[in-house]
C-alpha cells in the first residue's frame, strides 16, 4: 500500500478550544508533512495534534499585511504554495478556523486544486456560531422563541446587495465578521423593520480562556465596543443567556501540569502545560541509576 500524497486535506480547526477540532481532523494532522493554517487558528491545536516534524506555515505570513494586496493576491499565494508542496510529494493539510465551508473562502482554494488535478477531502469543523452559542448558553433555535436562524457576514455587508428585509424576518440572526461594522448593520436591520429593543449578544474569543460576552439591544449600539473576533447573535434567544451561561458561571482553572483530562471535576480546566516530556539525548547515566535502583526493595513511581 503506497501513500497517496497527491491529496490535500482541508480541515476545520473549530473556533479556538483545542479540543473542538474533530477526532478525524486531529488524526490527519498527526500524519501531515506540511500544515498551512490561518491566523485565527489556535496555535495550541498545532502543538497538540500536528506531527512534530511537520512544517507549519501561517497563510497570513505570505503577504506582509493581511489585506495589503487585497484578498485575491493573498489567496493566489496560498493556492500556489499548496500546489508547490503537493508537487514536492508532501502530505499537505490546509487548516481553517471554524468550519472550512462557512465563510472560509474554500471555493477559491478547491477550484485551484481542481484546475491542477489535485484530489482533496474536506473535514468539517465546529463553526464560530455554534461554538459561541454553546459556550454562552444561547441556543440558536428554541421551540418557544426561534424556529429559524441565518448566518450572515458583516464584512462589506453594507456595501453588498443583501436582502435585509428577508434577514430581519428570521428569528435568530448570527453575524460573522461584524465587530467593526456594527452600527451600519444594526441601522440596516432597524430600517428593515426589526424591533430596536431586540436583544443582542456579542461573544468575543468564543470557547477560549478569554471569551467575553456583552448583552445589549440593537438600539444601544453606541454603547457597545466589540472586540474581534466576535460573533453577534440577535434575537429573543439571547434572553436565555442569563439562565444557561454555564461558561460565565463556572470557576475557571488554568492547569499547567501534564494531564489535562479533568472534565468531570469542578470548574473548567484550561490547559497550558509548563512541563514537557522529551527523550534524552544521552542515556549513559541510566545504567548507574538502574544499578542503584536494584539495591532497593521496592520502587514507587
Ligand atoms: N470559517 C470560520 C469563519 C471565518 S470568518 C467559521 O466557521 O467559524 C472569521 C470570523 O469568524 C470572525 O470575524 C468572527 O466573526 C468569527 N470567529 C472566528 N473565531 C471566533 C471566535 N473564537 N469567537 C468569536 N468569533 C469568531
Amino acid at each position: 500500500m503506497s501513500d497517496n500524497k497527491d491529496k490535500v486535506y482541508l480541515i476545520g480547526a473549530g473556533p479556538g478550544d483545542t479540543d473542538l477540532i474533530t477526532v478525524k481532523g486531529a488524526k490527519i494532522l498527526k500524519q501531515s508533512d506540511v500544515v498551512i493554517y490561518d491566523y485565527l487558528v489556535n496555535l495550541d491545536i498545532l502543538k497538540k495534534y500536528a506531527n512534530p516534524k511537520s512544517e507549519l506555515i501561517c497563510a497570513d505570513s505570505l503577504t506582509l499585511k493581511r489585506y495589503s494586496n487585497g484578498f485575491s493576491k493573498r489567496q493566489d499565494l496560498i493556492n500556489k504554495l499548496i500546489i508547490k508542496k503537493v508537487k514536492e510529494g508532501k502530505k499537505v493539510v490546509r487548516l481553517k478556523n471554524g468550519d472550512p465551508f462557512i465563510f472560509g473562502r474554500a471555493n477559491e482554494e478547491l477550484k485551484s486544486l481542481l484546475d491542477n488535478k489535485i484530489k482533496f477531502v474536506v473535514i468539517p469543523g465546529v463553526t464560530a456560531a455554534t461554538g459561541a452559542s454553546c459556550f454562552s448558553g444561547i441556543p440558536l433555535t428554541s421551540r418557544d422563541v426561534s424556529s429559524s436562524v441565518v448566518f450572515i457576514t458583516g464584512h462589506q455587508a453594507t456595501e453588498r446587495d443583501m436582502n435585509w428585509e428577508a434577514i430581519s424576518k428570521i428569528d435568530t440572526i448570527v453575524i460573522y465578521m461584524g465587530a467593526e461594522n456594527l452600527k451600519d448593520i444594526f441601522d440596516k436591520l432597524i430600517k428593515s423593520g426589526i424591533d430596536s429593543n431586540k436583544p443582542v449578544a456579542i461573544i468575543s474569543n468564543a470557547t477560549k480562556i478569554n471569551q467575553n460576552i456583552i448583552i445589549s439591544s440593537l438600539k444601544k449600539i453606541d454603547r457597545i465596543k466589540a472586540e474581534s473576533p466576535a460573533i453577534i447573535i440577535i434575537g429573543d434567544v439571547v434572553k436565555k443567556e442569563k439562565y444557561f451561561n454555564w461558561f460565565k458561571k463556572s470557576k475557571k482553572i488554568l492547569f499547567t501540569g501534564l494531564s489535562e483530562e479533568r472534565f468531570f471535576e469542578d470548574g473548567i480546566y484550561f490547559h497550558i502545560p509548563f512541563i514537557e516530556i522529551k527523550p534524552l539525548s544521552d542515556y549513559s547515566n541510566l545504567k548507574n541509576i538502574l544499578k542503584e535502583i536494584e539495591t532497593y526493595d521496592w520502587i514507587v513511581f
